[in-house]
């Protein structure tokens, strides 16, 4: 919902679709990567959470992918939002859960990143490919 706030604003300031697209990129299409983790786990089981897109190292790319695509702030704006929202509300054993490199130095271990009981969280994860469409 930010993301779409964000975008109505880049759109209704500069009148470009762009914007639009350009925060919904940045704030829904981070969450792609949950279907990464949900691959690797089905593969070689739940003991990684590596969620390649989440990291806060990507801010200055994503600044400078904003800039080259003309997007007006809405994709910093979208990915900056979608980041925060994440690091103030989902249960992590550490504020630095959100930094790729963080993460990296602990092997991408889930017992060391996630909530506490990941079987009350992330059920998801658990699910076969059928409940997964469920899911979304
Ligand atoms: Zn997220």
């Amino acid at each position: 919902m930010a993301s779409i706030g964000l975008g109505v604003l880049g759109w209704t300031g500069g009148r470009r679709w762009r914007a639009i697209g350009a925060a919904l990129i940045g704030g829904f299409l981070i969450d792609a990567d949950h279907l990464f983790d949900y691959a690797l786990a089905r593969r070689y089981g739940h003991a990684r959470m590596i969620l390649p897109l989440h990291g806060w190292e990507y801010l200055p790319l994503i600044i400078l992918l904003d800039r080259q695509i003309g997007a007006r702030g809405a994709l910093f704006a979208g990915f900056a939002c979608h980041l925060t929202l994440d690091q103030i509300w989902n249960e992590k054993r550490s504020p630095l859960a959100y930094f790729l490199l963080y993460r990296a130095l602990r092997n991408f271990r889930a017992d060391s990143l996630g909530p506490e009981d990941p079987a009350r969280r992330h059920r998801w994860r658990h699910a076969s490919p059928a409940g997964l469409v469920r899911w979304m």
